[in-house]
């Protein structure tokens, strides 16, 4: 628990929240600030600050509840969709410095818009990196 965490103690329970699930690892939690009809967090009780801290097996159970969760919002809420967003660094828009999981519920006409914007790249960029992440991989 870090002490100047605001998701630490959401997750212990020292500050409120509108949790809809709990068990010994997660807190899952409406988002106060919600993008959509139903947008929750899902929020590790340990604090890791970030995807690269996270540990496998706290991952591994995070996307697993996510499944619970996704299907929960799609029979209460008959969201037509679903977008997991996990953001992590101030670049990437995180703004909790506490791992968590997204899960925002979208429905026909919402009118949110998370698509990011593409182009074809540079095949020799695509290739270069490829090798050189194959290479970290290894
Ligand atoms: P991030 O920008 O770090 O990916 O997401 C942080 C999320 O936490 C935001 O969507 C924000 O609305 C939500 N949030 C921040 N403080 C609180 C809080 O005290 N309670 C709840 N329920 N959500 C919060
Ligand atoms: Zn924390």
């Amino acid at each position: 628990m870090k002490d100047d965490c605001i998701f630490c103690k959401i997750a212990a329970g020292k500050i409120p929240s509108a949790t809809i699930y709990e068990d010994s690892h997660f807190r899952v939690f409406l988002d106060i600030n919600p993008a959509t009809k139903g947008h929750c967090l899902i929020v590790p009780k340990e604090h890791f600050e970030n995807i690269y801290e996270l540990d496998a097996d706290t991952a591994g159970k995070a996307f697993v509840l996510a499944t619970l969760i996704s299907r929960a919002l799609k029979n209460v809420l008959g969201c037509d969709g679903l977008n997991v967003v996990q953001n992590n660094g101030p670049i990437a828009g995180q703004s909790v410095f506490h791992f968590h999981m997204h899960l925002i519920p979208r429905y026909r006409d919402d009118g949110l818009s998370l698509l990011v914007e593409q182009e074809p790249g540079d095949m020799e960029e695509i290739q270069r990196i490829r090798q050189l992440l194959k290479d970290e991989l290894q």
